[in-house]
């Protein structure tokens, strides 16, 4: 196994791992959705997930030290950048064995994307409705029908949106799904049905596709990661030059239009296996950190940032002592400038 993969996979919050590495991980993260976070609420006052992002905001704020383990509460909300890499690398740990073992059984893998024409609109409850349409296209036009049923396929699959911005306060969404299935029959079933279901006047037919999954690790992280793509707006600027922006109030609308629903759904194998309570959901217990080799007291460590004074790290408020000491780089500043882009001029 690939060195940068093992470290996915062994999972960063294993309370084996060194503490020290581990919260100078989560401290950098931390800066990002302390960043994020504040934006979102600062941007949206009227949405209706206010208290969810102040909750993110939040997020592993305090660590409490004793005995040589560290342990912290997490918000557990999907848009969470630290809750997000957490269960990226816990599926990826729960996911792979499984997919090895199913190899190892002649199964072969295909990595199938769904995707609609794009939603465009600045009204939520359209863009709740028509992700509504599309999961229930998936799962009544798929999932549930026999032929699917009987293919006896083991799989995952990933609900996903994307944007751009049209003009001010007018997003094109693109709402779409990542599957992974155990067969080149259930791959071919798969699009073959989500094309039935469509019409190729609707669904460009190049779009829906499937591809043989040759590195079983780089295609579990591929569909369990949460690509930043799915937060930053691309687009070429006047000079050329590709500029990324974060629209907040587009990911608000994603964020509201996707609450309470489950983006990440197994069947087969993974489902009797991971369940898909654990694919969407982690545990704080699991996360204790093995933070012996830091010398620090006991305590709580709470965080404090200030980017421009280089600071970010959670700090014993009694006897002023860093926890992790971690060092803010430039890198940090650059993601700093990025998560507090402004609004498109237009
Ligand atoms: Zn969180």
């Amino acid at each position: 196994m690939r060195k940068d993969i093992t470290n996915i996979t062994n999972c960063k919050e294993s309370p084996l791992k060194n503490g020290s590495d581990s919260l100078k991980k989560k401290a950098k993260v931390k800066i990002i959705s302390h960043n994020f976070t504040r934006k979102l609420s600062e941007k949206n006052p009227e949405s209706k997930l206010m208290k969810a992002y102040m909750d993110a905001h939040v997020c592993s704020n305090i660590y409490t030290v004793q005995g040589g383990k560290a342990h912290s509460h997490y918000c557990h909300r999907a848009f969470c950048p630290i809750c997000q890499r957490i269960q990226t690398a816990q599926n990826i740990k729960k996911f792979l064995p499984i997919m090895k073992y199913l190899a190892s059984e002649g199964r072969e893998f295909y990595f199938v994307t769904l995707t609609l024409q794009n939603c465009v609109t600045s009204d939520v409850k359209v863009l709740r409705d028509f992700m509504r349409k599309c999961n229930r296209m998936w799962a009544d036009g798929i999932r549930t029908k026999h032929k699917f049923r009987s293919l006896d396929i083991s799989g995952v699959i990933k609900k996903e949106c994307t944007y751009h911005v049209v003009k001010k306060g007018l997003f094109s969404f693109h709402f779409h799904f990542h599957i992974i299935v155990d067969s080149l029959e259930a791959a071919k079933y798969v699009v073959a049905q989500w094309k039935k279901l469509h019409g190729c006047t609707v669904a460009d037919a190049r779009f829906q596709k499937y591809k043989k999954i040759k590195d079983l690790e780089s295609a579990a992280i591929e569909v369990f990661k949460y690509a930043s793509k799915a937060s930053v707006s691309r687009s070429k600027g006047r000079d050329g030059k590709e500029k990324v922006q974060i629209n907040y109030r587009a990911l608000d609308m994603i964020y509201t239009a996707m609450h309470g629903m489950q983006r990440m759904s197994s069947f087969g194998q993974f489902r009797t296996m991971i369940g898909d309570e654990a694919l969407n959901d982690f545990r704080d217990e699991d996360l204790v950190l093995d933070v012996e080799g830091l010398n620090v007291d006991d305590g709580c460590y709470t965080w404090y940032m200030s980017v421009k004074d280089k600071v970010a790290d959670w700090y014993n408020m009694e006897t002023g002592e860093a926890l992790c000491c971690y060092r803010v780089t430039r890198r940090d500043e650059l993601l700093q400038d990025i998560y507090l882009e402004e609004d498109p001029p237009n």
